[in-house]
């Protein structure tokens, strides 16, 4: 039988995983617990978990990939998605270690050029840049994302965003099995948005910075944390559920419909932000599912307002 006659999902799941445990053994996890790897801590299994150590390992997986289709979900920090309770049927790829690298360059110059890893942490990145007196990434102390999902979702806050400073991105393209360099220019960043597709893979992210006064910036990371502890919540969360709409926020749209502490089933809208979800502790995917769900209709039906998710939903129909 050719891997293009396999039609069903679970006979080409079989095929990838029985063909990268063949190469790769103690790199294929079968039905991973997905939803524990995530800020939420809900939602199943992936079907196929392949943590990657480099592009050799990222080539082999893009060949099997070539004969046998699947859908492709890459996993950074896990704190801006929700997993459906039935869980991935397709191949999650996770970084091991290896992705976690920071590189400075220029740093007499005035603009350093910063090149970080896809799974380096945004919060320690804008730690370790302000204590060595590089400005420009303050911003992302609070964020508790990877350098691969800033680029996929152009993560910001505090008056800057990923875009500001960006200069090019390395992928794995799964698709062509090729290392690429994309410029800023080319990735469409916009509003928690970017093009690049499920796919590809952000090896590294390089941006170019500034040089500033490492005890002002420590100063400046201080306020922001300080900040964020008094007006977001802590637990079991992914920060904002939505994008604001262009003339309004949208944690204040719920605010002013009363919604802040609705409850359904294991899940609430917070009662300090009204743009976040709070998730129980073994609670239900489905139910922070059916809570969005309910905040877009019933916004829509008193406002008007037409709310979408920032957050990714994995898994869901
Ligand atoms: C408390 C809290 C506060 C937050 N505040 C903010 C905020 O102020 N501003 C903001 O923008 N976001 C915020 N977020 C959301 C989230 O932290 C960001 O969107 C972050 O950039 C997501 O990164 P991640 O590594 O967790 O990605 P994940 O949640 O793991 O994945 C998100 C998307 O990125 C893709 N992705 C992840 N890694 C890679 C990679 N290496 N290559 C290709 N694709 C990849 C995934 O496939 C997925 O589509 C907050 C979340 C929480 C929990």
């Amino acid at each position: 039988m050719s891997a293009a006659d396999i039609r069903d999902i679970s006979d080409r799941l079989k095929v990838l995983k029985d063909a990268l445990v063949e190469s790769y053994p103690s790199k294929v996890i079968e039905n991973f617990n997905l939803g524990s790897r995530t800020t939420y801590r809900v939602g199943g299994n992936a079907a196929v978990t392949f943590v990657y150590g480099n592009c050799e390992e990222l080539d082999a997986v893009s060949k099997i990939l070539d004969e046998c289709e699947v859908p492709i979900f890459v996993l950074g920090a896990g704190s801006n998605v929700l997993i459906s309770d039935k869980g991935f049927a397709g191949l999650c790829l996770i970084a091991d270690e290896k992705f976690k690298r920071v590189n400075t360059q220029d740093v007499d110059t005035s603009h350093p050029l910063v090149k970080a890893s896809g799974s380096v942490m945004l919060p320690s990145l804008a730690r370790k840049l302000a204590a060595l007196g590089i400005s420009g990434f303050q911003w992302a102390v609070g964020i508790p994302g990877t350098v691969g999902g800033s680029i996929k979702t152009n993560a910001g806050g505090h008056g800057s965003q990923t875009v500001n400073t960006l200069v090019e991105v390395e992928i794995f393209d799964l698709g062509s099995g090729l290392v690429k360099t994309v410029m800023t220019g080319d990735l469409d960043l916009r509003y928690r948005f970017s093009n690049l597709a499920n796919n590809q893979v952000v090896l590294s992210a390089t941006h170019k910075l500034e040089i500033g006064d490492s005890k002002e910036l420590k100063w400046e990371i201080d306020e922001i944390v300080k900040w964020r502890r008094e007006n977001q919540p802590g637990g079991q969360n992914a920060g904002s559920v939505f994008v604001n709409p262009a003339d309004r926020s949208a944690g204040q749209i719920i605010d002013e419909l009363g919604l802040k502490s609705y409850r359904m089933g294991t899940a609430e809208v917070s009662s300090k932000h009204g743009n976040f979800i709070q998730a129980d502790k073994n609670g239900k995917a489905s139910d922070v599912y059916s809570l969005i769900n309910y905040l877009i209709e019933t916004v829509k039906d008193k406002t008007g307002y037409e709310l979408k998710p920032e957050l990714k939903l994995i898994g869901f129909d």
